[in-house]
C-alpha cells in the first residue's frame, strides 16, 4: 500500500518550528521520513510524524550552545564554561576584534611586534613580575614549560602531587608527552625538602610543584613549601616551576584563602616560573598564564611549540581588560570574583524574590558551597538556597530541561544562589514557572 508521507517543506514551515534552525530541521525531517518509508509504516498519522520530528529536533536544541542558569552553587564550574565574561568587557573588546589591530605589530618601528607585549606590561604593573606569556590553557602551559626546560631531562615532583584534574589532565602523562623524565620523590602523604635534595643529579633540570587542586591530604601529612623549593632550585642551579592551577589576586572573603597563597605571595617566594588558568578563580577567559623570570620566558617564546599553543586576539583582548579591571579596582567587571564576595544577606534577598514569584512551595535554606574549578577543594563557604518540596530527582531533571542546573542536598532539590547572577533572576523566574512540576 502506498504511503502518504508529508512534504518536508510543509513541515519545516510549521508554526511550531518557526524559530528553529532550518538546516538542522530539514536534515532531521528527511531522516525521520526516510526511515518511515523504509519501515513501510503506513499506519502512522501525520501529527505522529511531526511529533517524531519534534522529538529529534529537541535533542538537537539541547546540543546547541545555549545559556544555562548555574544554580549548583559552584561559581567556577568547569562543565558550565568556568568563568563568565562581563558584558562591559565584551563591549570594550568588540572594536578591537572586529577590525585590524596592533596584535603583533610594532607601531613605532613599523615592523612585526610582540603579541604578548601589552599583556606582559599589565602583569608587571599588577604583580611586579618580570615577564608573562599566554598560551591556550594551563595544560598547554605545563606542556610548554616542561618541553622547553626538561626534554630528556629529569623533573623532580612529589608523589603527593601527581594529580589528575577532571577531563583527563594527568600530571604524569602530560610530563611524559612533553618528553621529560618524571622523578617521583617522597610518599603520598609526606614529601620533605631532603627528598627533593637527595633526588638531584646531573640529569635534573626542573623542580616542579603542583597545586593539589581538587583534593587534600589530611592527617599525618606534609608538603614542602614553594619557598623551600625555590631556594633549593637556586642553590642547585635548577629551575623551580609551580603549576598553581587556579590563582587569586586579592584577599578572599569568608576566610577562604587561609591555607592558600595569593599570586603575589607565590611570586615573592622567588619561584622562577608559575602558571595558572585564566578562567578559574582569576576570572577571565580560557588561557594559560605563565609568569616569571624574563630570560626563562624569552626561551619559552623561542620554542616552536608556542606557534601551536598561541592565543588569538579575542583571548588576549579579554585577558587584558580583566587585568585592567584588577588594576583599576573595577571588580564588578570580573564576574565570578564579584559573585564570591557577595554576603549571604544579598543572596537571601534574591532567593526571597524568586520564592514569592513562583508557583512552587519552597523554603529558604542556609547552605554551604565550594568555589570549584580546582580552587580550595575542602573549603566550603556560606550560601543561600531555595529548597523545593517534591521528588528531588524529577525536579532536578525537569529544571535541567529548562536550562536550570541545581543540585540535590539532603534529599531535596535546591537552587543555590551563590552562582546565580542578579541579572538572570527575571529569566530564572520565567523558566521556573514553565516547569510542570508533579
Ligand atoms: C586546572 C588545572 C590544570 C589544567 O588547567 P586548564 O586551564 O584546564 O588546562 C593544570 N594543573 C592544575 C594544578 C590545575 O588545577
Amino acid at each position: 500500500m502506498a504511503m502518504k508521507l508529508p512534504k518536508i517543506d510543509k513541515i519545516v514551515n510549521l508554526k511550531q518550528f518557526e524559530n528553529g534552525f532550518k538546516p538542522a530541521l530539514l536534515e532531521i525531517a528527511k531522516k525521520v521520513i526516510n526511515k518511515l518509508r523504509e519501515d513501510k509504516n503506513s499506519e502512522i498519522k501525520e501529527n505522529e510524524i511531526i511529533d517524531l520530528i519534534a522529538k529529534d529536533y529537541a535533542k538537537f536544541e539541547n546540543l546547541c550552545t545555549k545559556n544555562l542558569i548555574n544554580a549548583t552553587g559552584v561559581v567556577v564550574h568547569t562543565n558550565l564554561g568556568r568563568s563568565p565574561i562581563s558584558k562591559e568587557i565584551i563591549e570594550k573588546i568588540t572594536p578591537l576584534i572586529s577590525s585590524y589591530s596592533n596584535l603583533e605589530y610594532d607601531i613605532d618601528g613599523g615592523k612585526r611586534g610582540d603579541r604578548y607585549g601589552f599583556t606582559s606590561y599589565l602583569f608587571k604593573l599588577m604583580l611586579g613580575c618580570q615577564d608573562a606569556l599566554i598560551v591556550n590553557n594551563n595544560a598547554a602551559a605545563v606542556f610548554l614549560v616542561l618541553n622547553t626546560y626538561a626534554k630528556d631531562k629529569e623533573v623532580i615532583v612529589s608523589r603527593g602531587e601527581l594529580v589528575e584534574i577532571g577531563g583527563s589532565f594527568r600530571i604524569p602523562e602530560v610530563m611524559a608527552s612533553s618528553g621529560c623524565l618524571l622523578k617521583e620523590v617522597g610518599t603520598t602523604n609526606k614529601t620533605r625538602l631532603s627528598d627533593y635534595e637527595n633526588a638531584i643529579n646531573e640529569n635534573t633540570n626542573v623542580i616542579l610543584k603542583v597545586h593539589k587542586s581538587n583534593y587534600d591530604i589530611v592527617g599525618f601529612s606534609g608538603e614542602t613549601s614553594i619557598e623551600d623549593i625555590s631556594n633549593l632550585a637556586k642553590k642547585s642551579n635548577l629551575i623551580s616551576y609551580y603549576d598553581l592551577g587556579s590563582a587569586y589576586v586579592n584577599e578572599l572573603p569568608f576566610n577562604l584563602g587561609k591555607d592558600e597563597k595569593s599570586l603575589k605571595k607565590v611570586l615573592q617566594s622567588g619561584v622562577d616560573l608559575v602558571s595558572f588558568s585564566g578562567d578559574k578563580l582569576f576570572g577571565s577567559t580560557q588561557c594559560g598564564i605563565i609568569l616569571g623570570k624574563k630570560e626563562l620566558i624569552d626561551k619559552l617564546k623561542q620554542n616552536q611549540l608556542l606557534r601551536m599553543l598561541r592565543v588569538d586576539k579575542i583571548t588576549l583582548s579579554i585577558l587584558n581588560e580583566t587585568i585592567k579591571a584588577y588594576l583599576n579596582k573595577e571588580y564588578k567587571l570580573i564576574k565570578p570574583l564579584n559573585q564570591i564576595y557577595k554576603n549571604v544577606n544579598e543572596l537571601e534577598i534574591l532567593a526571597k524574590n524568586v520564592a514569592k514569584n513562583i508557583k512552587f512551595k519552597t523554603q529558604i535554606k542556609s547552605t554551604k558551597t565550594f568555589i570549584g574549578g580546582g580552587s580550595l577543594p575542602n573549603t566550603p563557604y556560606p550560601s543561600i538556597a531555595l529548597a523545593f518540596l517534591g521528588n528531588a530527582n524529577t525536579l532536578e531533571q525537569e529544571f535541567r530541561q529548562k536550562g536550570i542546573i541545581g543540585r540535590i542536598e539532603e534529599g531535596k532539590f535546591i537552587l543555590d544562589f551563590r552562582s546565580i547572577y542578579e541579572d538572570e533572576i527575571p529569566n530564572l523566574i520565567n523558566k521556573i514557572n514553565e516547569v510542570n512540576g508533579e
